[in-house]
């Protein structure tokens, strides 16, 4: 439904005039996220201060049935694009609420930025397990809800959803709920809850893409800094190869993160690799220092076992915590763009050649970079830049071509789901949000009907 003259009195009303933007200029700046998509905007943006203000919005939303976008950081791209109806900007939602250091937790709200976190925490002498790596444009809200929770060290702490233990959720029909142990009042009870916490709702809202609710607080794990950080780097000629090496090290538990990055990306960084390897594994153990010496000592002998061949543990410095490093807002890589996968290690090589076979096709010139995510998985991405004016239809090509060839492989996951699992998702979400009005766009991606789309059209049409 349109915004009438009435509504938008209304939600004037709940944030104030500052807050509540309809101007075409004013709106233009929502037109785009960072990664490239056709411009489209909100009919109203808004920056809520409160949870209240959200609840409050929601009941009006809701009973008109006007679509709401959620956008923190829009580091996602397209996902949190508004195309018409209301777009939340939770840029106004970014206090730290609550340290909690007893219990190593710490309580935020939804549009902190996750580095302006990282660096309190620092200051604490303490680190947040993971770090994204969209660079610091990623908010607390935006790692929680988008396709994300994966990031440096990956290999050690687990997915988000493994120390996120509480948030407050806006349903779009205006309830506010809090669920998991870190929402209780000053997570003063955390830890005496945290074995019955009914983390379950928690764990719905992760990835869910804003297409359920609206997370506006959140509680998760913070950790003491290491005593000593190691790297044992080695390349390898086949990435066949260095899979069998990142396995055995994961699954013997001698890592604290594991990347693997390819000969284009130390190229991309201006450090290219002494030799043409195909790849790079990267190990890199953080404890203390009798520790992560002997664990890298294991880990290289693992990597020599199957044909690696030692670097300068300073490669590996290179891409530990790569978001430091990989800037994708600077000229390097041209007009950002990327293509992932992510699989078991048996389909991962293939999915790498996929990628690079299809870049080099459409002349995009990219790096690839990827961790191995506990317990056993693997995910990738190729980081390219293109010539906007010259080779979009290229570009568009091939990212077609590589979702649809990846889609058959048999254990890749990136946006396909079983029937079961839509038909269940199908049903969440018509409990929560029966008018369908949160986020339409991504909830297309969750429902499947992106993949039946691409499924359903043929690899030559698009030739
Ligand atoms: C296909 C794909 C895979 C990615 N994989 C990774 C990865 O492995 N590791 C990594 O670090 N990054 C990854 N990213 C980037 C990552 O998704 C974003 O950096 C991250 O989601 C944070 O985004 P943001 O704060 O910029 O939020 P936005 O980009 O603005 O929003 C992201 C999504 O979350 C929703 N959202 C944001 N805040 C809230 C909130 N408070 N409540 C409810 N919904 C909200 C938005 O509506 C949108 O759907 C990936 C991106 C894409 C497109």
């Amino acid at each position: 439904m349109a915004i009438t003259q009435d509504i938008l009195e209304k939600l004037e009303a709940i944030v104030g005039k500052n807050d509540c933007k309809s101007k075409d200029f004013e709106l233009a700046a929502y037109s785009q996220g960072m990664i490239y998509t056709n411009p489209t905007r909100p009919d109203v943006l808004l920056l809520p201060e409160t949870t209240e203000e959200i609840s409050e919005i929601m009941k009006i939303a809701n009973a008109n049935q006007i679509p709401v976008v959620v956008r923190a950081g829009a580091t996602a791209g397209p996902i949190s694009q508004p195309d018409g109806g209301i777009c939340l900007d939770m840029g106004k939602m970014n206090r730290i609420l609550n340290w909690d250091l007893d219990n190593e937790i710490v309580t935020v709200e939804a549009g902190l930025s996750y580095y302006e976190l990282c660096q309190e925490a620092i200051k604490r002498g303490y680190m947040m397990p993971l770090k994204p790596w969209y660079g610091n444009g990623v908010t607390v809200g935006g790692y929680i809800n988008g396709p994300s929770m994966v990031g440096t060290r990956v290999a050690k702490y687990g997915t988000l959803n493994y120390w996120l233990f509480g948030i407050t959720v806006v349903f779009p029909d205006g309830s506010v709920h809090h669920f998991g142990s870190g929402a209780y009042e000053g997570c003063k009870d955390f830890m005496s809850n945290a074995w019955m916490s009914m983390n379950w709702p928690v764990t719905m809202m992760c990835q869910s893409l804003g297409s359920l609710g609206i997370v506006t607080e959140a509680s998760l794990l913070t950790v003491p800094q290491p005593e000593a950080t190691h790297h044992a780097v080695c390349g390898f000629e086949h990435i066949e190869d260095l899979c069998k090496a990142a396995k055995e090290i994961q699954l013997k538990g001698l890592a604290t993160d594991i990347e693997h990055e390819d000969y284009d990306i130390y190229d991309l960084l201006g450090m290219p690799l002494p030799k043409h390897y195909e790849v790079v594994l990267a190990i890199t153990n953080e404890g203390i220092k009798e520790e992560v010496e002997a664990k890298g000592r294991r880990a290289m002998e693992i990597m020599k076992k199957y044909g690696g061949e030692e670097l300068d543990p300073a490669y590996g410095h290179l891409t530990y915590d790569n978001t430091a490093n990989f800037n994708f807002c600077t000229a390097a890589f041209g007009q950002f763009c990327c293509a992932a996968g992510c699989a078991s290690y048996e389909s991962y090589p293939e999915i790498y050649h996929i990628i690079k076979e299809e870049w080099a096709a459409a002349g995009i010139r990219n790096g690839w970079s990827c961790w191995t995510c506990y317990p056993n998985w693997v995910q990738g991405w190729t980081i390219g830049g293109f010539d906007y004016d010259t080779q979009m239809e290229a570009f568009n090509r091939a990212m077609f071509r590589i979702q649809k060839r990846t889609y058959d492989l048999p254990d890749s996951y990136p946006f396909y789901f079983t029937e079961q699992f839509e038909e269940f998702s199908q049903k969440v979400k018509d409990w929560v949000d029966p008018n369908g009005i949160m986020n339409p766009n991504s909830w297309f991606m969750l429902s499947g009907a992106q993949s039946r789309m691409v499924e359903s059209i043929p690899i030559d049409a698009q030739m």
